[in-house]
């Protein structure tokens, strides 16, 4: 299939650098190699190594590292257009390998020694480090201050207890965590949840590897800390922030980069369709031509264009220290909808073929369906949106 993007916002070097990501995406995730990889484990899936190993060694993972870590030092705009053309290839695996390589930050927001912070950094350019953001809970999941995973000090450590669940990456490759934990159970979640950095050798399991409708090349399961003991050097940021900062910073940083993946499904699904529907034919003509079909293919591409102004631009107003928390909230929910509704309306174009699984918009579909759901539901995004609108009821304070 050709493919094109408009790249309207990209230089011409971000647009070598993700036109050759997609390339060797594209060569690397045939559709048997997927569909091989999606039955592995009883069906559950797994994140395949060798394609990790391709990437890496084209160096396109942990591209956040600086450069005086020996990294790239890229900016999460240039990450992001890369990560939009990776996801129109396979959207799961690109999660999870951006998700797996873009931890380093927080190793950097630690007080670990310098030495272990440079091994750490050595470790990721090799493309051996992977692991997790481990919050949600049984108990807590849009309400994620009602977990109940505890960090207890003892001495200069702290010993964490606690189960995560539907975490990505939770598998045997991942080496590290970042958890949040309560430290404070006196003080409000803003004040008396803090984050940690751990290695998988003091003692984290990996539990149940969950069987999910999609996203299949992107494991997710639980994570088990039974007195895990953790030195204090390894809190992100400061004790009690993980509320706070730490939040803040996925809210700002976070939404924007997984919104790319979710541009990229919304891309595909579009392609697919078009290219399909100048090629199948109905009551004499190309099913293209049926007004019914193209305002739909209208449709699709106007949401690629609003989402990707959007996107883009929304990284130039945080470069800028203008964005706010509303507009990466809307980012998130704009462009998770718009991957959902293209999969969907691609689905349509299809008719019955889309529904089969010897054609790609099946899987499509079934990618696009959690996006709405994950990284906050979009629910969740509307509600923080109207509170940071409508700011504060100043009649019901004190
Ligand atoms: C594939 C996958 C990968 C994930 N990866 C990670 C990860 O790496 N790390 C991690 O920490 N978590 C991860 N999660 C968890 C994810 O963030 C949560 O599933 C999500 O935040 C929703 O929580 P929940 O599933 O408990 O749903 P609930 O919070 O129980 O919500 C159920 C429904 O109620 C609605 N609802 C709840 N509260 C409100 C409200 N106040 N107002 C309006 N509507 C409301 C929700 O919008 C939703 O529709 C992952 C989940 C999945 C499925």
């Amino acid at each position: 299939m050709k493919r094109e993007t408009s790249y309207l916002f990209a230089t011409d070097w971000q647009r070598e650098l993700a036109d050759n990501a997609r390339n060797i995406m594209e060569k690397t995730f045939t559709p048997e190699k997927i569909a091989e990889w999606e039955a592995a484990d009883g069906g559950a899936g797994c994140y395949p190594m060798e394609a990790h190993k391709i990437m890496v060694d084209a160096g396109y993972y942990a591209m956040s590292i600086p450069e005086e870590y020996g990294g790239l030092g890229l900016d999460a705009k240039t990450i992001s257009i890369i990560h939009e053309e990776m996801a129109r290839i396979e959207p799961g695996f690109t999660f999870s390998f951006n998700s797996n390589g873009s931890h380093f930050g927080y190793i950097l927001q630690t007080s670990m020694p310098e030495s272990e912070k440079r091994k750490w950094a050595e470790s990721y350019l090799a493309g051996k480090t992977m692991g997790c953001f481990a919050l949600t809970e049984p108990g807590a999941g849009s309400d994620a201050a009602a977990i109940k995973t505890t960090a207890v000090r003892d001495g200069d450590d702290w010993i964490i207890n606690g189960t995560k669940c539907f975490i990505t990456n939770a598998a045997d490759y991942a080496d590290h965590f970042c958890v949040a934990a309560w430290t404070d159970k006196t003080k409000r979640a803003s004040q008396g949840i803090t984050f940690f950095f751990v290695e998988k050798e003091r003692g984290v399991k990996i539990g149940k590897h969950e069987n999910k409708l999609g996203m299949k090349l992107s494991p997710t399961g639980e994570v088990i800390f039974e007195d895990v003991r953790v030195p204090n050097d390894h809190i992100i940021g400061k004790e009690g922030e993980g509320f706070g900062a730490s939040m803040s910073h996925i809210q700002m940083w976070g939404k924007p980069n997984g919104s790319a993946i979710y541009l990229g499904l919304a891309q595909a699904a579009f392609d697919y369709a078009l290219e399909y529907s100048q090629t199948r034919r109905q009551f004499g003509k190309r099913i293209c031509d049926h007004q019914a079909v193209g305002f739909k293919l209208a449709e699709m591409q106007l949401r690629l264009h609003t989402a990707r102004s959007f996107l883009y631009s929304t990284f130039d107003a945080l470069e800028a220290g203008k964005a706010g928390r509303e507009m990466t909230a809307g980012l998130k929910k704009y462009c998770s909808d718009v991957a959902f509704q293209n999969a969907n309306d691609a689905l349509q174009i299809f008719g019955g073929y889309g529904y089969m699984k010897d054609y790609p918009i099946e899987k499509l579909f079934r990618d696009s369906r959690i996006m709405p759901i994950f990284g906050g539901t979009n629910e969740i995004q509307l509600k923080n949106m109207a509170k940071a609108i409508c700011g504060r009821d100043e009649s019901r304070k004190g």
